[in-house]
């Protein structure tokens, strides 16, 4: 079946990612933002939906920092306390506006980052458990990214999968409403589905 294989692989490489000692987390995090910085849709984004990183996802904390520097937009993403499975965007003007959210994940604080009936994000910064060729994308299970991407709001955002060598694979299991990203970045290369 399909899902069990999900499972599996996702099983796989979050026990290998739980496994990544601090200074590797750290290295790779400073390879895969440096390949950020050479994208030309990075250097001319205006309003970036990012993420702030957990067990041992990707680092983008610089990015975040970078991005507050430039005066452009932080959007990131807030679960929705009522529908699981929903994640509003929300807008923080610094680190202060960020609050732990469900999963312990840092998220703009609803009391003062309303939920963005619209915004246009150039770019989106996307944490995954693995990658593929193809574009595909596997998260924790909870088809998050899928469902937000999904949405209007995305249509013109430019979509980044960031993860480590060993999580960019050559095919994953994929289903209907699993959603492609238009590049993968690992510390290693800047790929182009
Ligand atoms: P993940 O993408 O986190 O690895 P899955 O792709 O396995 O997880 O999706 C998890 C669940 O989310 C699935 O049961 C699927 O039905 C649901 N789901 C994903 N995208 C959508 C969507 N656009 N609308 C409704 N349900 C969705
Ligand atoms: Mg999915």
């Amino acid at each position: 079946m399909v899902d069990m294989n999900k499972t599996t692989v996702r099983k796989r490489l979050l026990e290998q990612r739980a496994k990544l000692p601090h200074e590797q987390i750290l290295k790779g995090s400073q390879g895969v933002i440096e390949l950020v910085r050479t994208l030309a849709e990075w250097k001319n984004a205006s309003e970036v939906l990012i993420y702030w990183p957990i067990k041992g996802e990707v680092d983008v904390r610089p990015l975040i920092t970078e991005l507050w520097q430039r005066n452009c937009r932080v959007l990131m993403p807030r679960c929705r306390p009522d529908a699981f499975g929903e994640m509003d965007i929300a807008c923080a003007i610094c680190e202060d506006e960020l609050t732990p959210g469900p999963f312990t994940i840092m998220e703009p604080d609803a009391e003062k980052c309303p939920a963005l009936e619209t915004c246009q994000p150039d770019m989106a910064l996307i944490p995954g458990v693995c990658f593929d060729r193809r574009g595909y994308r596997l998260g924790f299970g909870g088809g998050y990214y899928d469902r937000l991407l999904a949405s209007d709001i995305m249509k013109n955002t430019v979509t980044i999968g960031l993860g480590y060598d060993f999580q960019l694979v050559e095919k994953l299991p994929v289903q209907p409403w699993d959603m492609a990203m238009d590049i993968i970045c690992t510390e290693e290369e800047l790929w182009r589905p």
